[in-house]
């Protein structure tokens, strides 16, 4: 079983999602945003241990709070992130770029990869890689749970934009016809930003594709 919380914190409201398997009280993190003691606050009012730090993408919204998930455990969290977003993790996650400044926290040590199976207690979730928004963005998918956490990937009737430096349109919206659109149509749909959704509803009504 895998059971979710969900965060919206930070400037631009970006969701991160504690996870957990309750059974053994495993728990990781997807995209700390902004508030890293929240996060820790509710996971120890839990009982669980987060292990983890899993990064959809280098952005500084999704990753403004790894210093403080970080800085509150002992030893503290890995931090997995594709490598292709090293570059733009080293570069702040374009926090410059709005005139922030951010702590990054620790450097990433798990390098994810297209395919890679990732175990939180007896959960299984995919690594598969969606680049076009960044081009190391990689979603989360728990087939038993029926889950995706896809990041800034797809939105609620909306996709990820592709203006930021590494974006590119014709890029996501193929990462989202092979990488979301494949799954069954019953899948939630995490995002990094706004409601939950589910493939089914986006294949019959996103504008986008
Ligand atoms: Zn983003
Ligand atoms: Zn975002």
């Amino acid at each position: 079983m895998l059971e979710i919380v969900k965060f919206a914190l930070g400037p631009v409201m970006t969701n991160a999602y504690l996870i957990a398997d309750p059974q053994t009280g495993e728990a990781a993190v997807i995209d700390p945003a902004d508030d890293g003691d929240v996060i820790v606050a509710e996971a120890l009012k839990r009982a669980w241990r987060i292990g983890n730090i899993w990064l959809t993408h280098a952005h500084f919204d999704h990753m403004a709070g790894s210093a403080g998930v970080a800085d509150r455990l002992s030893p503290p969290p890995p931090v997995a992130l594709h490598a292709l977003d090293y570059p733009l993790w080293r570069l702040e996650g374009g926090a410059p770029l709005f005139g922030l400044h951010i702590d990054p926290g620790p450097e990433p040590t798990v390098s994810l990869e297209h395919g890679q199976q990732l175990y939180l207690g007896r959960n299984l979730l995919e690594v598969r890689h969606a680049p076009g928004h960044t081009p190391g963005h990689v979603i989360f998918y728990c087939a038993v749970a029926s889950v995706a956490f896809c990041g800034d990937v797809i939105f609620e009737m909306g996709i990820g934009r592709t203006d930021l430096p590494g974006g590119d349109y014709d890029t996501l919206i193929r990462s989202i016809k092979t990488q979301i659109m494949t799954l069954p149509d019953e899948t939630r749909l995490l995002s990094g930003h706004g409601p939950e959704t589910t493939v089914g509803l986006e294949r019959r009504m996103n504008p986008f594709l």
